[in-house]
Order: structure tokens, then sequence, then C-alpha cells
């Protein structure tokens, strides 16, 4: 019998790990999988983190941290958000946490009642809808189109807002799409909250610096919106440092105060040896970490020029992160192979036998047209993989 809670018999296991898993159990078997699925930077941590988290060991920094992180990081993120975004937080409006996720996961349960709605323009991050149901709240997905560069407009906003919304979730630039959005589009979503004053919002930054357009712009930058946004960010993505799990956020400062309530009772506070390496990555200038970004943008280029020879491919072109995320609903109704594709998880699955190449169905991240293939990978592999894909499906 199972015995387990229904918080837990409800929750969807993230697809983006599960698909990872999965490519490494075919590779155990002696497979010869490519793996585009994980939304992870393929390079070493720089060596001049990597230095500072040995002297750190070294001078023996092995106990407790303060539940929301050394004040010596706190100040390096505050200086940090002054640097980059033009963004004022003082120290109890900062908490570190292990990892992004844990941030949203904190904001989540800190923030919502059972019923509470959390809007969430679609493709959104793979795990914001469960980590909003485990705490009770009720995602309220809002399609967006390629037309429109997968962003939510205006008008979809307020379309969307009930006496029950509490928040709005995206991030920019966009997992899986890409997308990032510009001051305007910000403000034209901040016009409409301001008839809703009791909607709070979540920017999510952790791909800030793999931006190929410029111009990234935060949410709280608007004075009206400071106090009802929480910035999150980390530093798994810029720095190659995904295994380190550390993220953190701004926030107004009641909010902040209760992350880490919460964060004291579940989990304390994050790695020390993490903690301090951070330190030293976030007082670089952004300039240290350009050669990844530059790597990016040219495998940007690589792939979409590839999937532009696909037929039935359909892709827009991402302004920032790692991904791309097409729209393959030309397949839906085929069989190719024996195998009859009805829906992107066919085709995701399709890809992975027929061409031993890992990628994620877009049904995880709330469109189900599409599929998202990470670049953060070799232009080898990049070249390989899709020739695979091109070959499977001719
Ligand atoms: N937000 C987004 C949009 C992400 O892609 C990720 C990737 N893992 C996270 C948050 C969480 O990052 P982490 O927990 O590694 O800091
Ligand atoms: N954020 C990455 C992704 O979207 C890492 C996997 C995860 O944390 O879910 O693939």
């Amino acid at each position: 019998m199972n015995q387990l809670s229904d918080r837990i018999n409800n929750l969807a296991t993230s697809a983006t790990l599960a698909m990872a898993a999965k490519a490494r159990e075919l590779r155990a078997e002696g497979k010869d999988i490519i793996g585009l699925s994980l939304g992870e930077p393929d390079f070493n941590t720089p060596d001049f983190i990597k230095d500072a988290a040995i002297e750190a060991i070294n001078q023996n920094y092995n106990s407790y941290t303060p539940v929301d992180g050394y004040v010596e990081l706190k100040e390096a993120i505050i200086n940090k958000f002054k640097r980059d975004n033009n963004l004022s937080y003082t120290l109890p409006q900062v908490v570190v946490s292990t990892g992004a996720k844990q941030s949203l996961a904190n904001i989540a349960s800190v923030m919502l009642n059972t019923g509470d709605e959390v809007i969430l323009p679609c493709p959104y991050w793979v795990s914001y809808s469960d980590i909003v149901k485990l705490s009770d709240g009720v995602p309220v997905e809002v399609q967006t189109s390629i037309e429109n560069d997968f962003k939510m407009t205006a008008e979809q906003l307020e379309a969307a807002i009930t006496p029950k919304t509490k928040m709005i979730w995206y991030s920019s630039p966009c997992n899986p799409s890409g997308s990032v959005y510009s001051k305007a589009e910000l403000r034209a979503l901040a016009d409409v909250l301001q008839k809703y004053p009791n909607i709070y919002v979540v920017s999510d930054e952790i791909y800030e610096h793999i931006n190929f357009v410029g111009g990234h712009f935060s949410m709280a930058e608007f004075d009206d919106m400071y106090d009802r946004t929480i910035t999150v960010n980390g530093v798994s993505k810029a720095f190659a440092m995904t295994g380190w799990r550390i993220g953190y956020i701004g926030a107004p400062d009641w909010i902040a105060r209760a992350c880490n309530k919460m964060q004291g009772q579940i989990t304390s506070g994050a790695n020390c040896i993490a903690q301090r390496a951070v330190i030293t990555a976030l007082e670089a200038e952004p300039s240290s970490i350009k050669y990844m970004v530059d790597e990016f943008k040219e495998r940007r280029k690589l792939i979409l020029g590839l999937l532009n020879d696909i037929e039935g491919f359909k892709t827009n072109e991402p302004e920032g992160a790692f991904y791309v995320f097409p729209n393959i609903s030309a397949y839906f109704g085929k069989t190719i192979k024996g195998k009859t594709i009805n829906n992107a998880s066919d085709f995701s699955l399709f890809l992975l036998e027929e061409a031993l190449v890992a990628t994620v169905t877009g049904e995880a991240f709330g469109n189900p047209d599409c599929i998202r293939i990470s670049y953060a990978a070799s232009q080898d592999n990049i070249i390989e993989a899709v020739s695979r894909i091109k070959a499977a499906l001719s």
C-alpha cells in the first residue's frame, strides 16, 4: 500500500533531471547518447574561483554558516546588485540559499496560502509549477506565442489576473525559450500591476550574464515595483558552478526575513566553502566570464543554422540562456520508423531512442508543441546531435 503523503504522490519528477538520469542510464548500458537535456554549462568552474575555495578549506571554514549567508558574501551580493542591476539592497534584504532552486522554494512557502494563484507565462522553467504546488499554490499558465518571442503581453497578464492571484513568476533571459524581456515590455506588465497592488513578482535572473543582445533589465529597477519584486539570482549558470549550489535573493525585508526563518528550519545556511568561493566569483568583473558567453553565442549560431535545415522545426532566435525551443508540432500524427508521434513527449523519446540524443519535452515547461534543446555542449557534439536528429527524421 502506498503510505506516502498526497503531497509527494502528486509531485511530478523534475523532467530535466529525469531525462539526464535516463541518458546516464543508457550510457551505462553502452549507448552513445549525446546529452542536450540538462541546462548545465560544460565548462569547468574558473580557476580563480576554485582557488578561493581551496583557500577557504585551508583557512578552516568548516563550521555552520549564518542561515542567510556570510555577511561578506551578502555584501558582495549587494555590490553585485548595485554594479550590474542598479538595485540597492541592505543586508536584511539578502538571503543566500542552496541554489536558486531553494530560493524559489523558500519564496513559495513563505508567500503562498492554499489556493493562491501564481501566474506562469509559458514556457516557464520546469520546476516553477511543482514548487508552487508543493506550497498548495495553484499555477496559472499563460500561453504565449512564438511570434511574440514567447513573451507574455500586458493584455495576457491582465486577462489571467483573478482575485486569487498572488504572484507572477518568470525568468529573463528565459529558460527554456531564451527570450529577454526589454525594459519597455516589463514596464507594460508593471503598468497592469499598478491596478493590483497585492500581486508580487518573482524575477528569476539566473541567466542574466548569458545575454547575447545586452540590455538586461530587472523588474525591481522600477521604483513602483521595488517593494513587491523578489529578484532571484545564482552562480550556477554564469560561473559554471551548478554543483556548488549557491543561489540568492534580493527582496523586501519582510519577505527576506521569512525566507531566513524558513531556511533555518529546513537546511540551515548554505555550504561554507561554496559561499567563500562565491564571494570571489561575484567580486570579479562580469568580463572574467565573457569567454563562456562568447562561446555560447557561437553555439547558438551553429545550432540555429543546423536546425533551420530540418523540415518541421520552427525556432525563434533566443536572446540569452543556452537553449533553443523549437516548435515541432508539424510531426504530430506522423509515424516514423514504426513509432507514432502524437506529442512533444513522444518526439523527445523518439529522438532519444532513434537518434540517441537527449532533449526535454516542452510539456514540462507548459508548452506541449515544443522541445527544449540545450546547447551547453561542445560544437562537435552539437553538429553530431543535429545530424543524427536529421537522419532519424528523414
Ligand atoms: N531558475 C532557472 C530559470 C533555472 O534554469 C535554474 C537551473 N537550475 C534554476 C533557477 C535553479 O538554479 P540553481 O538551483 O542551480 O541555482
Ligand atoms: N536548470 C537546469 C535545467 O533546466 C538544471 C536542471 C534542474 O535543476 O532542473 O536543465
